[in-house]
């Protein structure tokens, strides 16, 4: 084998090849020139806050289980690959675009009567419950099958999917049977979801509207006490005033993708994270989670933006970012150098002064010259609709 090496060697060089590999044990005379191919996973490093890990989810997802475009093993393991502890499977219960493909390729299997009711979402009301015929549960049972090997937390869920600009979507969380939850009423479905002891969160409440004001149903639903939380973040859209209904109603809030086709289309050629919601627990059973986010502790992240309570916030900023003094000048005037040791790039700004980038794992060196020079507004940390985090930096040397 080293003969064949050595000779393997000598051509590469005679042909200035510059080139990789290795021989494979299992066939000497074959050669591995490519990149091993297993899976890696790009952490996402966000640091404790009060003792609490903070758990990066994603509660929001699709497969070809509705109308995604991958299959819930390749799901599980991209999440895990972006770097995340937590997924919610959230198909959706009315709208399942695949679902025709699958029953065309099940001909052997199922009835030649057997039709797909993937139900046409715009029309607004739902489909008659003896239409369903699918086992809702399915997709959660092999998504925990497969995030066994991933290390990952799956949370049980649904989308439920009505007419989006009448109705809206909403994601019941911590679902015990899916399949329990549909009525043709969307008010009674969500009643359902709450009757199972799901958290139920509203979805894209910006998603296809002219502006944010509730609809009549929506009205309806939050007068009802069935929504428990909001997405102030849906894949690249951000809506701040979700964040003041949150603070009024005392919703949970999230980040998430929503994601249907392969996440690096979106985010990872380009170079971004995928939208997380920060989760800060004890640990990462399905039980601490609830537990945290019942709790409302939990932050947005969506393309470098983080959103959520004022104090939590800080904390995690201050957690994220280190503060040292280096030097004094003779005026008593002080320098102090910034360390950022999360994954968040924190976009910094003070009174009259350039706006300064603090990249992820990077340091800065800031200084004291006037008496407004303390005082820094965190561009891209929101705590309200017209409101960012403001931090007194040199209050912490
Ligand atoms: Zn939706
Ligand atoms: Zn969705």
């Amino acid at each position: 084998m080293k003969k064949i090496a050595l000779i393997v060697v000598a051509v590469f060089s005679a042909l200035s090849v510059s080139a990789q590999y290795y021989v494979d044990n299992r066939n000497p005379e074959m050669l591995r020139i490519g990149k091993p191919h297993y899976i890696t996973r790009q952490e996402f490093y966000a640091p404790s806050v009060d003792g609490y890990t903070a758990y990066k989810a994603d509660l929001h997802t699709h497969t070809i289980f509705s109308d995604g475009h991958l299959s819930m093993e390749a799901r599980v393991r991209e999440a895990w690959a972006d770097g995340l502890d937590i997924m919610a499977v959230t198909e959706h219960l009315e709208y399942r675009a695949q679902e025709k493909n699958l029953i065309k390729y099940l001909k052997g299997y199922v009835g030649k009567d057997t039709k797909a009711q993937a139900y046409d979402f715009v029309r607004g009301e739902g489909p008659a419950k003896e239409d369903i015929k699918v086992d809702f549960n399915v997709p959660v049972e092999i998504a925990k099958k497969t995030a066994k090997y991933y290390d990952m937390t799956i949370i049980p869920g649904i989308e439920i999917t009505r007419k989006p600009d009448e109705y809206c979507h909403f994601n019941a969380l911590f679902t015990t049977d899916n399949n329990a939850i549909y009525d043709p009423d969307p008010l009674q479905s969500l009643r359902n979801a709450k009757a199972q002891g799901a958290l139920v969160m509203h979805n894209h409440p910006g998603w296809l509207r002219k502006d944010m004001s509730l609809t009549k149903f929506e009205k309806v639903a939050y007068k009802a006490g069935v929504i428990d939380g909001i997405e102030v973040m849906n894949g690249p859209e951000f809506y701040p005033k979700a964040l003041t209904r949150a603070w009024k109603h005392n919703f949970f809030i999230t980040s998430n993708t929503d994601i249907h086709q392969p996440t690096s289309e979106g985010y990872r050629n380009h170079g971004d994270r995928r939208n997380m919601t920060l989760i800060f627990a004890k640990d990462k059973s399905v039980e601490s989670i609830r537990e945290a986010i019942e709790a409302r502790r939990t932050l947005a992240y969506s393309y470098g933006t983080v959103a959520g309570d004022k104090e939590l916030l800080r904390k995690f900023f201050e957690a994220s970012v280190s503060v040292r003094q280096i030097s004094v000048d003779y005026k008593g005037r002080r320098q102090a150098l910034l360390t950022n040791n999360s994954s968040v790039d924190w976009w910094l700004v003070r009174e009259g002064k350039a706006a300064i980038l603090l990249k992820a794992n990077s340091s800065v060196i800031v200084e004291e010259r006037s008496s407004t020079d303390n005082l820094f507004t965190v561009m891209n940390a929101w705590c309200g609709e017209n409101e960012n985090l403001t931090v007194y930096i040199f209050n912490r040397l």
